[in-house]
């Protein structure tokens, strides 16, 4: 759809007469939206909108909103939504959290999805917790979390509560033992090609209805309290769900394992590891979480969470299910990028070709203009594609009207 000069001048006027006489391209933008605006015309749109702004800027209020009356009528009087849409039930407060893996600094797509998050938390109160997901031990690259933790208080104001899973071992141990004591878990020592089997065919495994006495000791023989000790592989701590659930991957899933793998943080300290499922739910339980947005792939591991909560009698946060972002031009794996870093591609992870944060940081944006963008691209479940430059033009535009 075609979208006129006078349209793009009615709609920054209006947003110049709301802010003091400064128009915002990125909400400009987001209002030609609602107008039909392709997400792929951005591009050839963005000049006009800024040689519009600009022209207006020259105005004084008064005249804008004389030149605002002539062209009044092109606008919707629908209110353009601003911002993000409302959260349910957050009237009081909420926490909300933001768990990037241990894999490496910050990049671009991190400080989108965690400012979704911590704009909400600014705008209701709260709190807002940072949590690194390191009870994988295999899976870890040791400077993330140093990494991590610079990024997040740059970017989060020192606001963000950062917290580290592996830190935490005896609070998942905890529950571990209460889910046991509640029936609702136990220790698995089959194969896992003939666990699979079993769940595939809907049936119980032989291990699941041992009694309590017996899954407290193959608990202490994983955790290498009681001998003789199970090895690594010999032994999964699992959930009782359903045998006949519809899903075969949600029929009684693991949740604790044994890996002798050293810990770049614990060391040898512990010889079984929570998995997410268990460690999130716990983290989530105890720091009181209240919505949680997290990107959609989480989905499944949300259900078996839920699952989890209702054992303890616990109501499951309000969710939302990120659509993922696409960056046309951009690799975001900080995986790829540690490999890369390592094998001197790049000088480290402030190389200014990396879209990572400290890079972009350096280069002389504001936490708020990831804020901005964070807003601008807001609650979707649809997975969406933005063009490296098309990103970086609305980047820099809410980064130059920050520095105004
Ligand atoms: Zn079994």
């Amino acid at each position: 759809m075609e979208i006129s000069k006078d349209k793009i001048k009615a709609y920054a006027l209006k947003n110049a007469l709301h802010y003091k006489g400064k128009a915002n391209p990125g909400a400009v933008v987001s209002a030609l939206f609602n107008e039909g605006l392709e997400k792929d015309k951005v591009k050839e749109v963005m000049p006009e909108i800024q040689k519009v702004i600009k022209e207006i800027s020259k105005l004084n209020l008064e005249e804008q909103e004389k030149e605002f009356e002539k062209l009044k009528d092109l606008t919707s009087e629908r209110e353009v939504r601003e911002g993000l849409p409302e959260l349910p039930n957050a009237e009081n407060g909420v926490v909300m959290r933001f768990a990037p893996s241990p894999s490496g600094a910050m990049h671009i797509g991190h400080a989108i999805t965690g400012s979704i998050s911590y704009d909400y938390v600014k705008k209701y109160g709260g709190k807002f917790i940072v949590r690194v997901e390191d009870t994988n031990p295999g899976n870890i690259y040791a400077p993330a979390i140093d990494l991590l933790k610079k990024d997040a208080e740059w970017l989060f104001e020192n606001k963000a509560e950062f917290i580290i899973q592996s830190d935490r071992m005896d609070l998942y141990y905890g529950y571990a033992v209460a889910l046991i004591e509640k029936e609702k878990s136990y220790v698995c020592t089959c194969e896992a090609e003939e666990f699979r089997k079993f769940a595939k065919e809907k049936k119980e495994c032989p291990c699941r209805n041992k009694d309590l006495k017996e899954n407290l000791k193959d608990w202490e023989r994983m955790l290498g309290t009681k001998k003789p000790l199970f090895k690594e592989g010999e032994a999964v701590l699992r959930f009782k769900s359903d045998m006949n659930h519809k899903n075969p991957a949600m029929r009684d899933f693991p949740l604790a394992r044994i890996s002798l793998e050293e810990h770049p943080r614990q060391g040898k300290k512990y010889r079984v590891w929570p998995l997410m499922n268990l460690s999130v739910s716990v983290d989530d339980i105890e720091m009181g979480m209240t919505h949680i947005i997290r990107a959609k792939e989480h989905r499944d591991n949300a259900e078996r969470q839920k699952m989890i909560y209702e054992v303890f009698g616990k109501t499951y946060p309000w969710a939302f299910y990120l659509g993922r972002i696409h960056l046309k031009g951009l690799r975001l794996s900080a995986s790829q990028m540690t490999k890369d870093i390592k094998e001197g591609k790049y000088s480290g992870w402030d190389d200014p070709e990396l879209p990572t944060v400290q890079s972009l940081k350096n280069k002389g944006y504001k936490p708020e203009a990831f804020w901005k963008m964070a807003e601008h691209i807001g609650l979707s479940e649809v997975d969406k594609t933005l063009d490296k430059k098309e990103f970086f033009l609305l980047l820099d535009n809410f980064n130059k009207n920050l520095n105004k």
